[in-house]
């Protein structure tokens, strides 16, 4: 088995890029008469934010208990799945391997980034398939990325088998952890201290509520963590991006009231789920979503829009599957409502 190189799993002009060094690099005072950057003197809004976000990630790595050289801010995770195509994979020639039902945003920044797809589904119990994850890393030396997604989404079950991946697949394993706030014990985080082909990849637009702010991470080695901000765009992160999730940080224990919270009504509306006649099956689940087998997921879910309940129908990915987030209290309890009220 090859040895990791990191370099070798790089595209060549981002190994060699030279990054834009941005006006607030050579000063980093926070005092003085700023006449570098052509912004507006008057204003609130009017300087440009922290590049290097070091208020945030210094909150970020108590938090973790991750030092901040192998943290990595993003315009949410999303930016962060475009970023590890742009670093490691190169258009037109390499490969990503994915693992349906789940994610969606992993093949679509494929496809805007050229990348061929190596689809490897899951099993019936929506674990990995690792014998033919295994098969194809070893036949296939232009799959540079696995992407795997653990609480999974729209299964919301934990994945299994991530530690063999990551001891027998020598490019890049991101594992995204969006959901893993939910059940943060079961978190590979610390585990990139051990591993340098994996990239950890949290969100603050879950548990944290901050869909809004847009704010996502990548925890990884420093080398890993520098070629990030040699990418991405000197000012991804804006102020009020930063200052959202520095105050959420700030109010841990409203973090942990609505996991609790959340997490109790889950198990509510599995209770109450499963008596229903139309409800054939629930998955189980690690986030705070339900994926639901029904009797007729089209028709349910239309049934459910016209009640402007809107639930994700994932019909075409797992037969007649709804998936479910767990909303407020009251949110629920009209769901289950309107379900009881459903003829077929
Ligand atoms: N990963 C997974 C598994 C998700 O479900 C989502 C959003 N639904 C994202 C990433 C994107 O998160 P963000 O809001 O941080 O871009």
């Amino acid at each position: 088995m090859k040895p990791f190189n990191l370099q070798s799993l790089v595209r060549p002009n981002i190994w060699k890029l030279k990054p834009y060094s941005s006006a607030r690099d050579e000063f980093s005072g926070s005092e003085g008469i700023f006449l570098d950057a052509n912004e507006n003197p008057y204003g609130n809004l009017n300087r440009y934010p922290d590049p290097h976000q070091k208020a945030l990630k210094t909150a970020l790595s108590e938090t973790k208990g991750v030092p901040t050289e192998n943290i990595f801010i993003g315009n949410g995770s999303d930016e962060v799945i475009d970023l590890i195509y742009r670093i490691f994979a190169n258009p037109g020639k390499d490969s990503v391997l994915i693992c349906p039902p789940t994610y969606g945003m992993y093949e679509v920044s494929a496809n805007i980034n050229d990348i061929n797809i190596v689809s490897v589904p899951l099993l019936s119990d929506f674990q990995l398939d690792m014998d033919n994850i295994l098969k194809q890393i070893n036949e296939n030396p232009s799959i540079k990325i696995i992407f795997v997604c653990s609480p999974n989404n729209p299964t919301g079950n934990r994945l299994r088998n991530v530690k063999t991946l990551l001891e027998n697949f020598h490019g890049i394993v991101a594992l995204d952890e969006a959901y893993i706030d939910f059940r943060a014990d079961r978190s590979y985080l610390p585990k990139i201290h051990n591993y340098p082909n994996l990239i950890v990849m949290q969100t603050f637009s879950k548990a944290w509520a901050l869909a809004g702010a847009r704010v996502g991470a990548a925890y990884a080695q420093a080398e890993i963590v520098a070629l990030f901000d040699k990418v991405k765009p000197p000012y991804n992160v804006s102020k009020l991006n930063q200052d959202a999730a520095l105050d959420a940080l700030s109010l841990k224990h409203e973090e942990s009231d609505r996991v609790c919270k959340i997490m109790n009504e889950k198990e509510f509306l599995m209770e109450e789920l499963e008596k229903l006649p139309i409800v054939k099956q629930i998955f189980p689940s690690d986030a705070n979503f339900l994926l639901v087998q029904v009797s007729d997921a089209d028709a349910i879910y239309n049934q459910l829009i016209n009640k402007k309940i809107i639930t994700r129908n994932r019909h075409s990915q797992i037969e007649n599957c709804i998936r479910i987030t767990v909303g407020t209290f009251n949110e629920n309890r009209l769901l289950l409502s309107e379900l009881k009220r459903i003829s077929l």
